[in-house]
């Protein structure tokens, strides 16, 4: 009999699919969840709940608020590599592995480069630098109980 397993994120609170119960972007999206400076708005991904590190910050200079964040869920190709190695732990992979592609991509609004995993079936091939891609939501590895996902990268078609 085929079952569904429950799909969890492999790491809690990095990204959104657009439920509200990691904040909801409005869009139905997927989302990467950082955060921003409520002075002068530069954004951070991963988190960061320190302090604005832009020197040109306009804000108070004993730490500006730092307020949650939903970047941009579209971006161009900056650039792209295949992986053909099991990568060391912490990080964690299928067994066995299957070979995947990295593409590190400019946001659209924040002009920022994120790393992630191309989902399965794109590619270095398929890739090119200037490309417009968008996130979705992939299956990093699963066990007995769920699928854990991480955001990836594919192109607009
Ligand atoms: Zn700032």
């Amino acid at each position: 009999m085929a079952t569904t397993k429950e799909r969890r994120p492999a790491i809690e609170g990095w990204f959104t699919t657009g439920n509200a119960t990691t904040g909801d972007t409005g869009d139905g999206g997927v989302r990467l969840l950082g955060t921003r400076c409520s002075s002068c708005g530069t954004p951070y991904f991963p988190r960061n709940e320190l302090a604005c590190r832009n020197p040109g910050c306009t804000g108070p200079k004993d730490g500006s608020e730092l307020e949650p964040y939903a970047l941009s869920g579209r971006g161009r190709v900056w650039s792209y590599a295949d992986s053909r190695y099991k990568p060391p732990p912490p990080y964690v992979s299928p067994d066995p592995f299957v070979p995947y592609t990295v593409a590190a991509v400019e946001l659209e609004a924040e002009r920022m480069v994120v790393l992630g995993m191309v989902a399965p079936g794109t590619t270095v091939d398929d890739l090119e630098v200037g490309m417009e891609v968008e996130l979705t939501e992939g299956v990093l590895y699963e066990d007995d109980e769920a699928e854990y996902t991480v955001w990836m990268w594919r192109p607009l078609r």
